[in-house]
């Protein structure tokens, strides 16, 4: 599978960067993973969004879901070169907050669909089971297998650190942290710092970390060592716009 990082950091959008959205595709199918403020247009760098097949959501904090509205009317308004409509978009969302839940359905256009229904979920070819965070809103991280290979992405979405990261994350292919916080903040109730998302990493054997969901103060650079410091069998990515990693 490939991931694009749309954008990434967490909060607000600056500097022509967008907040948390990512773009997984595997054998010409393509899943938006939370849709952050200008996610609609990064992702026009990479394909139309007509032909974006399901979208997955995190949680319901604006930073992730801030382009969902212009998508869908993207998809009511915008037709494709021989005149069509797009078909219905599936969005992945949990229904703890019903009044968000029920915007991922606009008829005709996108069917909310509620993936702690069952213990995972099969969008396309992928197969994602979730665990909830430590976050003040209902939010839930993913574990994304792409079936064929058995690639293994997690996402830890928005979190505090959290012991059930550990075995959630083992032997993943690539993880993508929220990082939004400095060494020295460790036990926070709502992000994670670079040292715990190294801790993370490393505890659970992981090829390839990505810190994500970054602060827009700080010297980055500073961020990315103290998390390659817990985790030296790991390659420590930034995250970065259009960044495309193939697991
Ligand atoms: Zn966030
Ligand atoms: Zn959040």
């Amino acid at each position: 599978m490939q991931v694009t990082i749309l954008g990434y950091y967490g909060g607000y959008p600056t500097n022509d960067v967008g907040t948390s959205a990512y773009l997984i595709q595997s054998d010409g199918y393509n899943l938006l993973m939370d849709a952050g403020s200008a996610s609609l247009l990064a992702l026009e760098h990479h394909i139309d969004p007509l032909d974006l097949d399901a979208v997955l959501l995190s949680h319901y904090h604006h930073d992730h879901i801030a382009d969902l509205g212009v998508l869908q009317f993207t998809r009511q308004l915008k037709r494709t070169e021989k005149g069509d409509r797009a078909p219905l978009l599936s969005v992945y969302g949990h229904s703890e907050d019903q009044e968000a839940f029920r915007k991922t359905t606009l008829e005709e256009v996108s069917q909310g669909i509620d993936y702690t229904k069952e213990d995972s979920v099969t969008i396309g070819p992928f197969d994602v089971t979730y665990l909830k965070t430590l976050h003040p809103v209902p939010c839930y991280a993913f574990k994304i297998v792409e079936r064929v290979t058995g690639k293994t992405l997690v996402y830890t979405a928005d979190s505090g650190y959290l012991e059930a990261f550990l075995p959630f994350a083992e032997g993943a292919d690539l993880l993508i942290t929220d990082t939004n916080l400095f060494k020295g903040m460790e036990g926070h109730s709502v992000h994670m710092t670079s040292k715990e998302c190294g801790y993370i990493a490393n505890k659970s054997n992981i090829d390839q970390l990505v810190l994500s969901h970054l602060p827009q103060k700080g010297n980055l650079d500073l961020l990315r060592e103290e998390a390659a410091a817990e985790a030296p069998n790991t390659r420590v990515m930034l995250a970065e716009k259009h960044l495309k990693i193939s697991i």
